[in-house]
């Protein structure tokens, strides 16, 4: 049994001409311990799918549909109540936006505090002294004096972790990070991303992190989802997707990656802007895109088919986009 295990989901919210899927048919799992990815650019479906998880959606208007089974317990069924237990105890959220997940009229230490006598019944003496320990943990300096401390006190990437902290007070089995270090400056999201790949790594957990960042993705994760427009285009590990993409999105995407070996060629660009999920194409989603687009590719949307070593791309080119980037 997976730790998390996402099948045939789908996220509609209601548009002006009839539902919009903003996801469509999304299959996913993690294992305890694993890092997966689920990279795309914004209004891929990334960040819908993950607020599918963790169950804060707005139902309605939005319209939820398959299978998101935690240690094999079905959550899309659960009642709201319920639902935000799991949410609370045994999944963890990390945003990019700090300052929305903490409350700015507490100092730090009395929200750490309080979620651990509310959720976990501490004495408020037991409940400060852990709280202090996982400010320490997420290696800000002074934590016991910084208790006090009220979010807008600290930096941004200090209150980065105390969302980290706090995300890990209940000792979760699985952690969501959304884009945690987007808001960041590039010095401080290299060690915000390096402190929640080594939490990860101590604590076993599982993490599901949505990032539109190749570099980030390689520097942490073990296995890569690629989204493009609501659905899953490629999977495979990360050492699969950087030895030789088998889809010409992740293709793009790749080649878009500043990287040291090149650095006087000019940067590619992938051509034009992603659909909007209320007028998608026929056919494939990426044919406008798509430098090997063919004419069945303009009527046939390509389903996500099982390559070989447990990889998947939805492309009907897919051996072709192999050969040629196979490295
Ligand atoms: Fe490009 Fe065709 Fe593959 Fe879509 S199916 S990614 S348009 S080659
Ligand atoms: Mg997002």
């Amino acid at each position: 049994m997976s730790l998390l295990e996402i099948a045939d989901l789908k996220v509609a919210f209601p548009g002006p001409t009839g539902p919009v899927n903003a996801v469509n048919g999304v299959s996913l799992r993690i294992e305890s311990g694993q890092t997966l990815a689920i990279l795309g650019e914004s209004g891929s479906g990334k960040s819908v799918t993950a607020q599918a998880v963790t169950g804060i959606l707005d139902v309605p208007p939005a319209t939820v549909s398959g299978s998101v089974q935690l240690r094999g317990r079905e959550l899309l069924t659960l009642s709201r109540k319920q639902r935000e237990r799991v949410s609370g105890e045994e999944i963890g959220m990390v945003f990019q936006d700090a300052m929305a997940a903490l409350n700015p009229v507490f100092t730090v230490g009395h929200q750490i505090v309080e979620v651990l006598r509310v959720r976990r019944g501490m004495s408020r003496a037991d409940a400060r002294r852990r709280a202090v320990e996982l400010v320490d943990r997420v290696r800000i300096p002074a934590a016991k004096d910084r208790m006090r401390d009220y979010p807008h006190q600290f930096s941004g990437g200090m209150r980065q972790r105390i969302m980290i902290a706090l995300a890990i007070a209940l000792e979760p089995d699985l952690l969501i990070a959304d884009e945690p270090t987007t808001a960041l400056d590039v010095t401080v999201q290299a060690q915000v991303m390096e402190l929640l790949a080594e939490i990860q790594r101590d604590s076993g957990m599982g993490l599901l992190l949505i990032t539109h960042d190749l570099g980030v993705v390689a520097e942490v994760a073990d296995d890569v989802a690629v989204m493009y427009a609501g659905r899953i285009v490629e999977r495979g590990t990360v050492e699969q997707i950087f030895a030789g993409p088998a889809h010409p999105y992740t293709e793009g995407l790749l080649n878009s990656m500043p990287r040291v070996d090149r650095r006087d060629e000019q940067l590619y660009a992938i051509p034009g802007a992603p659909p909007n999920p209320a007028r998608l194409p026929a056919g494939c989603p990426f044919h406008l895109r798509c430098p090997r687009a063919t004419d069945e590719c303009r009527v046939v949307l390509p389903p996500l088919l099982a390559l070989p070593a447990d990889r998947a791309s939805a492309c009907h080119h897919h051996e072709e986009v192999l050969d040629a980037t196979r490295r």
